[in-house]
């Protein structure tokens, strides 16, 4: 095999947060209805804090309105509650987000568990990880909902193909193997405990690769012309060994990408693939759910 094609994410982002911003104009002129976003953020950590700002940022570029409620990190599990219920009653709130991690003794899960599951774009409540495994419409969580548009993007029809999903995490592994089984291929997941995972990776027409484990995934575990999502974001040290000494670090994947490119058929960059598309999902899980909540999907 020659060079993959490279999946572009960044670019596929892009489009459909154009389309997005056509729906929300529509909806807007049309209906009166501006989607509404609200996060919720919880403490100072600076990764967070980029992220809800480009969150917020993105949400106004497409035209909805965007509420951020910062909250300091001595927040008690009874306040962040409170605000989270204050934000269900609030019908100009059509999506709700708590930023994760928060900080302890903060538990996310009785967070989530609050979140109205109509408003939850996140996708993480029992009840949407419940209509998920049932084939009813819900919300899906962002970065698999994005991994299966680039997939079809790519690939067109999925029926039939072997996929395996490698990570089972609730938020990533799970939801990606059921919109995978859903669009009819066969379906694999595997983690920490599965044996021969070179052998189960080379078996996949779609190999997802979502471990958190800096290029694990090397290029003889991957079939020719298969397609390779990898949803990894790893800081590894810089390949310049001054830099490293300096503590620069750089951004990689779950696969090794320079091996994988030569093997696979189609591959995502890491950075530039599946990480764009994950807020382009959120806003799309919004607009959804603001169609959904005023009777207009
Ligand atoms: P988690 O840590 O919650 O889950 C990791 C999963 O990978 C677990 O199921 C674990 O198995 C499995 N795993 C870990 N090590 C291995 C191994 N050596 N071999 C096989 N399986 C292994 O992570 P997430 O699902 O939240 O995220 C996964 C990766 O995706 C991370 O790098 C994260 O940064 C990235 N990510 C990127 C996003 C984006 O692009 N926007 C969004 C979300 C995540 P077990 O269950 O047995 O422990």
């Amino acid at each position: 095999m020659g060079d993959a094609r490279i999946i572009d994410g960044k670019a596929f982002a892009e489009g459909l947060r154009t389309r997005i911003a056509a729906e929300v104009q529509h909806l807007t002129s049309r209906h009166g209805l501006q989607p509404g976003l609200a996060v919720v953020l919880v403490g100072e950590d600076p990764a967070s804090q980029i992220y809800v700002r480009s969150k917020g940022e993105q949400t106004e570029q497409v035209g909805m309105k965007s509420i951020t409620r910062r909250l300091p990190a001595s927040t008690t599990q009874a306040e962040l509650l409170a605000v989270v219920a204050e934000l269900n009653a609030d019908k100009s709130v059509h999506g709700i987000l708590v930023q994760f991690p928060v900080p302890p003794p903060l538990e996310q899960a009785p967070v989530v568990a609050a979140i109205d599951p109509d408003k939850d774009v996140d996708g993480l409540h029992v009840v949407n990880a419940g209509r998920l495994a049932s084939g009813l419409p819900g919300l899906v969580p962002c970065t698999p909902s994005g991994c299966l548009m680039l997939l079809k993007d790519a690939l067109g029809d999925l029926r039939g193909k072997r996929a395996v999903v490698v990570g089972r995490s609730n938020l990533m592994g799970k939801p990606m193997a059921q919109l995978l089984l859903g669009a009819d291929c066969t379906v694999t997941i595997a983690h920490s405990r599965t044996a021969d995972l070179p052998g189960v990776c080379r078996e996949a027409d779609i190999l997802v690769a979502a471990a958190g484990r800096a290029e694990m995934v090397r290029g003889d575990w991957i079939k020719p012309g298969a397609a390779v999502i990898d949803v990894g974001i790893n800081r590894v040290p810089s390949r310049d060994p001054v830099k490293a000494a300096e503590g620069k670090t750089r951004v990689v994947g779950d696969v090794s990408f320079d091996e994988a490119r030569l093997v696979a058929g189609w591959i995502t960059p890491v950075p530039g693939g599946v990480g764009p598309m994950t807020i382009a999902c959120l806003l799309q899980n919004t607009l959804t759910a603001a169609r959904r909540q005023t009777g207009l999907d």
